[in-house]
């Protein structure tokens, strides 16, 4: 089979039906960082009010998620700004001490916009066990490179030398486990930010399930995986938007 044939079509070639409800309202960049918090809450990115979310603005600012709030009660209007020093300038709450970590990232990366960090249940599992969990199924391989391993772990990422070290681990990737502590994604957009962040943490519920059970054969043929692999630069279509009308669903006010 061609490739032309195999490939994942993006959103803006598959023309909507006359008629056809849209999949999302428009969404303000708040709005959209809400519901990446709530998305990614409900797939095992739930430790507390550990972890925060930064959306890079074009004004150089950058919106994130509060310190006081956990990512299942949070709406848009809990999202405060900051400046590129880290300072709040607009919003009611705190910012994350950890936001160090964030604009080190940014600073180095100008080809992404959505810097992820938590530690997720599964994702945690691998980081403490300093391994990088195996690609046992498709749904695994929606990112094409392993995550990078951050074993470089002093304590917090909260002071600006630790930061500095790890945003220079991370480098031109695109997910990392930082040893001993969580999980680490970026990404140029909250759609693709969501696929990764979603795809980290099945991927390590996964091989810890396999592993449990006494093991299994990784896919080890990049080959067997060319369609997902183009489903990260791409955009999987859908998803992001039928995730994102779930948390709407469940709770309206998200988007207040
Ligand atoms: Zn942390």
């Amino acid at each position: 089979m061609q490739d032309n044939q195999r490939r994942i079509p993006t959103l803006a070639e598959l023309t909507p039906r006359p008629g056809r409800r849209p999949l999302l309202p428009a969404l303000t960049s708040r709005q959209e960082l809400a519901l990446l918090c709530r998305t990614l809450h409900r797939e095992g990115y739930d430790d507390h009010i550990a972890g925060h979310i930064t959306i890079a603005e074009p004004d150089g600012t950058f919106l994130v998620n509060p310190w006081e709030l956990a990512w299942d009660e949070l709406t848009a209007s809990d999202i405060i700004r900051v400046d590129a020093a880290g300072q709040v300038i607009e919003g009611d709450w705190n910012v994350t001490p950890a936001i160090g970590l964030h604009l080190a990232v940014h600073q180095r990366r100008d080809d992404l916009r959505v810097v992820i960090h938590n530690h997720s249940r599964w994702g945690s599992v691998w980081a403490a066990a300093g391994r990088i969990p195996p690609v046992y199924d498709q749904t695994s391989g929606h990112v094409d490179e392993d995550p990078r391993l951050y074993d470089e772990y002093a304590g917090t990422v909260d002071g600006a030398i630790e930061a500095e070290a790890a945003a220079d681990a991370l480098g031109a990737g695109k997910w990392a486990l930082l040893k001993n502590h969580g999980v680490f994604i970026v990404a140029r957009d909250v759609r693709q930010a969501h696929l990764r962040a979603v795809t980290l943490e099945h991927r390590c519920r996964l091989a810890w399930q396999v592993e449990v059970l006494g093991g299994g054969q990784p896919i080890t043929d990049p080959a067997s995986l060319r369609v997902v692999r183009m489903s990260d630069q791409l955009g999987m279509p859908f998803l992001w938007e039928a995730m994102a009308r779930r948390e709407i669903r469940f709770d309206p006010g998200v988007i207040d």
